[in-house]
């Protein structure tokens, strides 16, 4: 969290950092090279303001306190970028979002409508499962799109290979952040994309009960999770029946399996 934040997320203007006035004039001078993404006509395209505590109407004076206040113009899309940016999103799902989800058919549809209600309202579970290819990282990511910009805390992205994979390795070196601890703990929205996937088809046990101890301490302490998996609800209750009553009784009415049908694989027409 920046320390710009406060634990609700409210902005509060940091009057920690003392600039001179000189300082601070430079600092509001827009700065095409320094910020090419951002041409803010407001700010210098870093998101802040620099103000200052003392106006001296005799002009610059050495030494003057200064602070900043997060650029009226351009602060929350910025803040919106940057909670994107460190959500772990890979950068073919950057830029996907709910409005951009193209649905012709009622369970395109019906996908749609639950991921934009627990946009709007992200609490519990999501599940999003089923036939490969017909969207559903596309409306995860779009979650973390419009999620990222009303949140204080990043909403986190993570692949379940690499996530898996990560829990091994941290596993094994004690000194590592323990990456199981940090999702099963993170308030905010946390994606699990390709939930279940596995090489050979079926997920191992040990895999199972990695899934099933992120979800219970999940949905036991409220955090908003989606899961999106290649696997219908049904096809995880033939791996693990008590990972699947889990995830049913979480997702309530947010649980959508998708049944498989090639014809709903838009992955090799066109990039979903
Ligand atoms: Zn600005």
């Amino acid at each position: 969290m920046s320390q710009n934040q406060s634990q609700n997320g409210a902005l509060e203007s940091t009057c920690k950092v003392p600039y001179t006035l000189t300082l601070a004039q430079r600092m509001n001078q827009h700065d095409p090279k320094r910020y090419p993404d951002n041409p803010c006509p407001s700010c210098n395209g870093s998101g802040w303001l620099y103000e200052y505590a003392f106006e001296d109407p005799t002009g610059v004076k050495a030494g003057d306190q200064g602070c900043r206040v997060p650029c009226p113009v351009c602060y929350d899309r910025k803040h919106a970028a940057k909670n994107r940016l460190a959500s772990g999103l890979p950068e073919e799902l950057k830029n996907k979002t709910l409005k951009g989800f193209e649905c012709s058919e009622p369970w395109q549809r019906q996908a749609l409508e639950a991921a934009v209600s627990f946009a709007k309202n992200p609490e519990r579970l999501l599940f999003l499962g089923g036939q490969s290819g017909c969207g559903k990282s596309h409306l995860a990511a779009g979650i973390i799109y419009h999620v990222s910009e009303s949140g204080s805390q990043p909403p986190l992205y993570y692949s379940w290979p690499e996530l898996l994979a990560a829990v091994r390795r941290s596993s094994r070196n004690w000194r590592a952040d323990d990456v199981r601890d940090l999702v099963k703990d993170c308030r905010a929205v946390v994606v699990l994309d390709d939930f279940l996937a596995a090489p050979n088809g079926r997920p191992s046990t040990a895999a199972l009960e990695t899934a099933f101890e992120i979800i219970s301490a999940r949905t036991a302490n409220k955090r908003p999770t989606v899961l999106a998996s290649p696997y219908t609800a049904e096809g995880i209750n033939g791996f693990y029946s008590v990972l699947f009553k889990k995830i049913s009784r979480a997702a309530g009415d947010r649980l959508i399996s998708i049944d498989p049908d090639e014809r709903k694989d838009f992955s090799m027409a066109k990039v979903v």
